[in-house]
């Protein structure tokens, strides 16, 4: 050894030390061997069972593989002229991010500093809490109200150091959803003082006839912020593409946060691609939620499991054990859900929805466990 090792209780910081890394899931041939089990069925990332529409695919397979030296548009240039045209905003009022993970961390680096908090719900997507805490912030996290976001609870907790306000909507995990006067309703109280994020994750998926259009809504609310991905409708995960949209004005203090060059080529060309849809991707995608949600909660019923179906591309069941165990037992028979204790929802389970024929086969399995 040459020299010390170095001094780790000065080094790092108290909010750093407290953290415990997420582990990831291991790789699926890992995974089957694990698990004894020649089949995997991945229910346990909301990915879409359809796959990418046919013109990203086109897109993908036309890359030529020589432009792996160049590096890509370092600020998704072709795409966000795109999302420009389509949404009727600005090119300028996008950040295109590896993956919709990066731009959460882009929005809170941008307006934190030491002893500000951010207000989110306690049972949602966990990666805006968990960025705001590794970066020394203190997230606040509201208890959902009936499975839903608690907006005056919300409210009540905004105090002076309050920056911002992540609303996940749909919620994932319960697919519950704030309709557009509630949304609307809510950033009128809010009155501009911060930064209202709205994760629109899954907002290709909502078929309520309420459900808000937040990108239309950023022409009325300069202090809203929508965030979208393709990993989840558009079916690209594996080439982690997402990006963020608002006010020219906010956006632009969040560019100066952002990494360049973090959006592979790639990416850019299947998402530019995905967004030449005629739609009918989305229709596809939604025949098949649709008739894979009435089937479950048909199954659901008759074996008298409590469940929470919303907007998403998947349901959370409450189950008789723990969640760990049930992951465990339905593994070896070759189906991977998601455990929801770290969601703080112990004993409950989230289940990407699949074609029926596919949840006919996890129904049988579930029916053996309980
Ligand atoms: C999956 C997901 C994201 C992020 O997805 P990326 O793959 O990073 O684009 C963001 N928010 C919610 C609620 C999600 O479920």
């Amino acid at each position: 050894m040459s020299g010390q090792f170095p001094p780790l209780k000065q080094l790092v910081p108290p909010y750093i030390h407290k953290i415990e890394p997420y582990i990831p899931s291991k790789p699926d041939d890992v995974l089957k061997q694990m698990y004894n089990s020649p089949v995997l069925c991945r229910m346990n990332n909301n990915e879409n069972v359809i796959g990418p529409p046919p013109q990203a695919l086109e897109a993908i397979r036309r890359f030529e593989p020589e432009r792996a030296a160049i590096y890509p548009s370092g600020d998704a240039y072709h795409l966000r002229q795109r999302l420009g045209e389509i949404y009727g905003i600005s090119p300028d009022a996008f950040i295109v991010g590896n993956g919709a993970n990066e731009v959460i961390a882009f929005v809170i680096k941008a307006f934190c500093q030491q002893g500000d908090n951010i207000i989110t719900a306690d049972k949602t997507f966990a990666v805006y809490e968990w960025v705001a805490e590794f970066s020394g912030f203190e997230s606040r996290l509201v208890p959902l109200k009936e499975y839903g976001f608690d907006d005056e609870a919300m409210l009540a907790a905004v105090d002076d150091r309050t920056k911002i306000i992540f609303i996940c909507n749909p919620n994932n995990p319960t697919g519950t959803y704030w309709s557009d006067t509630r949304l609307r309703a809510f950033l009128d109280k809010v009155n501009g003082r911060q930064i209202v994020v709205v994760d629109e994750a899954y907002a290709e998926f909502a078929e309520a006839a309420d459900f808000p259009d937040g990108m239309s809504l950023i022409k009325e609310y300069p202090n809203l912020v929508i965030f979208r991905t393709f990993s989840k409708m558009y079916a690209l995960a594996a080439l982690r593409i997402g990006y963020l949209a608002g006010n020219i004005d906010i956006v632009n203090v969040i560019r100066r946060t952002c990494i360049v060059y973090s959006v592979n080529a790639l990416a850019q060309d299947a998402a530019l691609a995905a967004l030449a849809d005629d739609g009918g991707h989305v229709a596809r995608t939604r025949v098949l939620v649709r008739e894979s949600k009435e089937y479950l909660k048909q199954e659901l019923d008759a074996l008298g499991l409590h469940y929470i179906c919303g907007e998403g591309n998947y349901v959370i069941i409450r189950l008789p054990f723990s969640d760990t165990l049930a992951y465990r037992k339905l593994m070896r028979m070759g189906y991977m859900v998601r455990t929801m204790t770290g969601f703080r929802f112990p004993n409950h389970i989230r289940v990407t929805l699949h074609a029926v024929p596919v949840m006919e086969g996890f129904i049988r399995a579930l029916r053996k466990i309980i």
